[in-house]
């Protein structure tokens, strides 16, 4: 399990920052690596180690922060003569990483110079989200706060995402945003087949049933999962109640 948090950070430059991935939206990624040290495994571990920016889950877990990722974002929007309507905060990190006050703090601090120039963003976290995302007056533009929630078990959270917030945690996190007005989002995948968890995807669902938006895709990447005839009719079932929950309560839908 990773044991980062909480220890002083290391920190790396780069060149550029704001870009468009592969998937067709715009990112940012300001930290290499992640404390929360998913073990499904983690697709952007697995990119990093691949391109040689990581040697190990060791390495991983000891994030560096891009120390001059604020210089470059003000660069950067200033220079573009077109600016994205929305950014996503984070594709191959975590911007509200467990433990990390310095990457929290730079990620609000990122969302509020783009929500300055009338630039969206759309939030992913295993951790908590802050409070100050609330902030009306710092962050004006609609944001979207989201939480990566595959399941409400805590051993499994253990086993999978060692690293990362209670689940519980994150759902009050979300849940106090929402309150707040915000718009919310709760993004589950990879959700587990019964051969790695058995659970019910309905008390998950009601858990979150104040978002705006729910997002649901089954388990990749992992040879833990036989995407065999009954896996593959285990997850039409799970699509179909997501689709049905949605529907009843006007709660926005994707399935992945
Ligand atoms: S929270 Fe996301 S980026 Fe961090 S280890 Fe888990 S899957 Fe990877």
């Amino acid at each position: 399990m990773c044991d980062a948090a909480e220890k002083p950070l290391d920190t790396i430059e780069r060149k550029s920052l704001l870009y468009r991935s592969g998937l067709g939206f715009h990112c940012i990624n300001h930290v290499l690596g992640c404390s929360h040290g998913c073990r499904y495994p983690c697709y952007a571990f697995l990119m990093a180690r691949h391109h040689g920016r990581v040697g190990d889950d060791a390495e991983w877990c000891r994030p560096r922060i891009v120390v001059n990722a604020l210089a470059l974002l003000d660069r950067e929007l200033t220079r573009k003569r077109v600016l994205p309507s929305d950014v996503h905060l984070c594709l191959t990190t975590d911007p509200f990483m467990v433990g990390q006050p310095e990457i929290e703090a730079m990620s609000l601090a990122i969302i509020e110079r783009l929500n300055r120039s009338g630039v969206r963003c759309s939030l992913l976290t295993k951790g908590r989200l802050p409070a100050e995302l609330a902030d009306r007056r710092r962050f004006p533009c609609d944001n979207t706060h989201g939480i990566s929630l595959v399941s409400l078990d805590e051993g499994f959270r253990r086993e999978w995402e060692p690293g990362a917030a209670p689940y519980a945690d994150r759902i009050a996190a979300l849940r106090r945003l929402h309150e707040a007005g915000r718009r919310t989002l709760a993004h589950i995948e990879p959700y587990p087949t019964p051969g790695i968890l058995e659970q019910d995807l309905s008390v998950i669902l009601a858990e979150v049933a104040f978002v705006d938006y729910i997002y649901f895709s089954g388990w990749n990447y992992s040879p833990r999962v036989n995407r065999d005839r009954a896996t593959e009719a285990f997850y039409r079932q799970q699509r179909s109640t997501v689709r049905s929950f949605c529907a009843e309560r006007e709660i926005e839908c994707q399935i992945g």
